[in-house]
């Protein structure tokens, strides 16, 4: 109970004291910006969260080479079985996702590129950069903005937001009635 009148901050109706959400649009009396947005636009709300989601269970994929490389140079092997074990699990879980992705060309290759360099960028260090050379930051360095570029390259460029609308349109799709 909120105890005096208020205005939903998510469609602007007028509330009276004894309800704790909209009468009209369901939002909470004490809603956060999440609860707002969810309110007045459901639709992109839902969608948004859902491309958290799929940049989420994608972007792994970018390092799985980089972490099995280090793993595999230090002799890890224990460690190396169990993240490969958990890419498996992972992937196949999301069977659907990887599907569309290796379906697209784009993706594809790009998603391929971006593990490559990671994986090139970690085996040139590991092999060509001595521990105590300066280059060892420089490859910090270099992790860091490719990591930030590929995100942005993958994600947010133009044919990484279709592959998401693509693939949300398919997950999307309203259930086919068999005739
Ligand atoms: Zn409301």
């Amino acid at each position: 109970m909120v105890g005096y009148r208020w205005t939903c901050q998510a469609c602007q109706a007028g509330n009276e004291p004894n309800v704790d959400k909209c009468e009209f649009c369901g939002c909470p009396a004490n809603a956060g910006t999440e609860d707002i947005e969810k309110h007045t636009n459901p639709e992109g709300f839902k969608k948004k969260k859902a491309k958290e989601q799929y940049s989420k269970s994608l972007v792994i994929y970018f390092y799985i080479p980089f972490f099995a490389a280090i793993h595999a140079v230090n002799g890890s092997y224990e460690s190396l079985i169990i993240l490969l074990g958990i890419t498996a699990v992972v992937s196949f879980k999301n069977i659907k996702l990887l599907t569309h992705i290796w379906g697209d060309n784009w993706a594809r290759s790009s998603l391929i590129t971006i593990s490559s360099l990671f994986l090139a960028s970690i085996l040139v260090r590991i092999f060509l950069i001595p521990d105590n050379s300066d280059f060892v930051w420089w490859s910090v360095l270099f992790y860091f903005l490719l990591a930030l570029f590929s995100f942005y390259y993958f994600f947010n460029s133009k044919n990484g937001k279709r592959v998401f609308s693509e693939y949300y349109a398919k997950a999307n799709k309203p259930l086919k009635r068999d005739s």
